[in-house]
């Protein structure tokens, strides 16, 4: 066995009782475990205070002196055991409130001490509790140590004994037992490719810097050590994936292809569009199953893409689906997909939560027969007793409404499964995507279609409400259509719908009947109501959308041009984004309005700031992520990516860039990893392997 494994227990000043709590408390397990445990900073400790000239705060000093004398004083609860300690000028206390008898046993008075610790103040007197001693002579021995690990710890750990001088001093026991040097893990190319310290000096300098310089050399070589190991699995994941999984091949560019490509097709497509079915196509060619995330911010034209990819199956002989998260949605991409399939010999038909037992009938019969070639709906579709008689692709749009069982579900569809799009439009920054998707390729949108007019932003207070009616009320006489949007929180729920009535009313005030109409829809109305006061809106019947986040996703009226979003301040990022690419679909100038209060948090600020600065997806995605990090990001739990040990995914992003394009690179000539130069990631990989199988057996 590696001797890296060995459990903690075994290293000298842990034994069994503290390798339980190090385990329970920290994780830590065997050698290599609290190798890789790192500092979360460093503190300088080349310097040296007098106590007389001692900063009037609370940091960490450290100070040469000796204690005079002790006394044990009894307190309300227990003892406190007090140190006068001198440094030759002037004399302060040391403090002890556990351990006692030990320390009062071990520390000789008279005798030079570095002493280091954090300051209190009591009365205009410093005094610092249980602070770390070691003998000047000892000291002036050991390592140079400029800077000074400090780690993550825990308050039960502190009680427990195990303070930062006690894990320093297992640590140093830890490099003193392993005595031969850490085998190097990353090829040589690549070291040298980027000027790396080597493994060795790198996890010494990590835990004992010798100097700035060094430790951040170390920093960086560890962080890109550890992404560049994260994306070669991926990777090979990946890959593997793509030889087992076998898929339908979609051989042909056919008829109804070309036939709409030539013919039905209202625009040109984008390059970004083209360079996009071009990776479809290619996918689905191969014999092997795609699996495919679409991103593309809000209207860069994705529902195209995922027809024109339906078509390709219906010329190969096999059925599709689209599925959306909500009703209004599913019946939207049926009606238009539905106009523009209009001529072409293709059977489309939607199945969702409200169509009737005879529709349903009538589906279950076509889809078996093989007459249906394509089925909208919502996730209705892949309900088990839906049958297809040769189900070849499924569309999921806008899949963080989608959960990972659903997706899982649509594999037992078919005895091969379904080619598989998942179209997107949260901004997720590329490279993240790429580390949290590892298993899905990745085709990107990056460019909307032309003439476009940039949606105009704006932050107004609740206070300049009635300005802001005199706007809508010129916005309707130009012909133009108006969302406003509430936030639907479910904590408050109640509070929710009486801020979305009263709006309504209010609005209804102001604008009034016959001259004016206003569709309103909300969460606890029927799917039915929803469709109808959606449709008036569509047919332009209302000027006015009153609504809550129902709308968010992918609703599509051109004519509508402002989107008014009321406690704008209560939204995320990812969701004002999606708001607003509600309007600005047309050819008309529009206008989107962040309603707040006056009390604003820094985020809340930061976020409407962000959104009147800019409309790029991606980089609001940034922002979104610096503001909330990783973890509210859908699929960042399971993807491992939050247990970095050393890396940072957001600040570390353009070492992850580089990591990632080393790792594609490495396997793109090697894609085994069996040249003699890739040996030391071989064994590395097939080492973590090893150890989770371990775990997994284990644990
Ligand atoms: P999303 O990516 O948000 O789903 P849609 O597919 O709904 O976007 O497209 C938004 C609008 O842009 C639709 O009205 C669609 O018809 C139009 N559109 C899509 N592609 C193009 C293009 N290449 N040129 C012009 N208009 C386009
Ligand atoms: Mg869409």
């Amino acid at each position: 066995m590696d001797s890296l494994q060995t459990p903690i227990a075994y290293l000298k000043g842990v034994g069994p009782n503290r390798a339980n709590l190090l385990k329970d408390e920290l994780g830590i397990s065997t050698y290599q475990d609290l190798l890789h445990f790192f500092p979360y900073r460093y503190i300088d400790r080349s310097q040296f205070y007098s106590i007389n000239d001692l900063p009037r705060n609370t940091s960490e000093v450290q100070i040469i002196g000796e204690i005079i004398s002790f006394k044990l004083i009894q307190q309300q609860r227990g003892k406190r055991l007090v140190a006068i300690f001198s440094d030759g000028k002037s004399n302060m206390e040391l403090v002890w409130f556990r351990g006692q008898k030990w320390i009062q046993d071990t520390l000789k008075t008279n005798t030079p001490y570095v002493i280091f610790g954090r300051l209190s103040w009591y009365g205009g007197k410093p005094s610092i509790p249980h602070p770390e001693m070691e003998l000047e002579d000892a000291f002036k021995k050991g390592p140079p140590r400029a800077l000074h690990a400090v780690y993550p710890s825990t308050e039960k750990l502190l009680s427990k004994g195990i303070s930062q001088r006690v894990l320093t001093k297992i640590m140093m026991e830890l490099f003193q037992t392993i005595k031969t040097s850490f085998v190097e893990s990353i090829p040589e190319k690549i070291i040298e490719k980027y000027k790396l310290i080597t493994k060795d000096a790198a996890l010494r300098n990590a835990h004992f810097p010798i100097d700035q310089k060094t430790l951040t050399a170390a920093q960086n070589r560890l962080k890109f050590e550890e992404l560049l190991f994260i994306q070669l699995q991926l990777l090979m994941k990946n890959m593997q994936r793509k030889q087992k999984i076998k898929g339908f091949v979609f051989k042909k560019v056919g008829e109804n292809f070309n036939d709409f490509y030539k013919n039905k097709l209202p625009f040109e497509l984008t390059k970004a569009q083209q360079r996009v079915l071009r990776e479809i196509r290619k996918d689905v060619g191969t014999g092997r199953q795609m699996n495919r995330l679409l991103q593309g911010d809000v209207g860069s034209g994705k529902t195209i893409v995922a027809l024109m990819s339906m078509l390709l199956a219906k010329d190969n002989g096999f059925q599709s689906c689209l599925m959306a998260p909500t009703e209004i949605l599913a019946r939207q991409h049926y009606q238009s997909l539905s106009e523009l399939l209009r001529g072409l010999d293709v059977n489309i038909s939607i199945l969702s939560g409200s169509s009737k037992k005879s529709e349903r009938a009538v589906i279950s019969e076509d889809l078996l027969s093989g007459k249906l070639d394509i089925l909208i709906g919502t996730h209705a579709v892949i309900e088990d007793h839906v049958t297809f008689l040769n189900l070849g692709l499924a569309i999921v749009d806008e899949q963080h409404r989608f959960g990972v069982a659903q997706r899982a579900k649509l594999w037992r569809k078919n005895t091969i499964p379904p080619h598989v799009l998942v179209m997107t439009a949260t901004p997720i920054p590329r490279t993240l995507a790429m580390s949290l998707y590892g298993d899905l390729d990745i085709s990107v949108i990056d460019e909307l279609p032309p003439g476009r007019k940039q949606v105009k932003t704006i932050h107004r207070y609740d206070s300049n409400r009635l300005k802001i009616f005199k706007f809508i009320f010129d916005e309707i006489q130009k012909g133009r259509q108006i969302y406003i949007v509430y936030p639907l929180i479910q904590e408050s729920e109640t509070m929710d719908y009486k801020d979305l009535m009263d709006g309504y009313e209010s609005i209804a005030r102001h604008f009034p009947p016959p001259q004016f109409q206003i569709s309103i829809v909300h969460g606890k109305m029927k799917a039915a109501d929803k469709q109808y006061e959606m449709e008036r809106f569509i047919k332009k019947e209302t000027q006015i959308m009153v609504a809550t986040t129902v709308i968010e996703v992918g609703v599509n009226v051109p004519n509508a041009s402002v989107m008014i979003v009321e406690s704008a301040e209560r939204f995320g990022l990812s969701q004002l984004h999606q708001l607003r690419g509600r309007v600005g679909r047309g050819n008309e100038q529009s206008y989107c309005v962040l309603m707040s209060s006056n009390k604003l948090s820094q985020d809340g600020k930061t976020r409407l700031e962000t959104m009147t600065r800019t409309t790029d997806g991606f980089e609001i995605a940034e922002v979104d992520l610096r503001l909330r990090g990783p973890g509210d990001l859908m699929g960042t739990q399971q993807s491992g990516i939050l247990q970095l040990k050393i890396a940072d995914i957001i600040k570390d992003n353009e070492l992850l860039k580089i990591a990632r394009k080393d790792a594609f690179e490495i396997l793109k000539l090697d894609p085994t990893l069996s040249s003699v130069e890739n040996r030391p990631l071989l064994q590395t990989l097939a080492k973590m392997k090893a150890y989770r199988n371990i775990w997994n057996y284990i644990s």
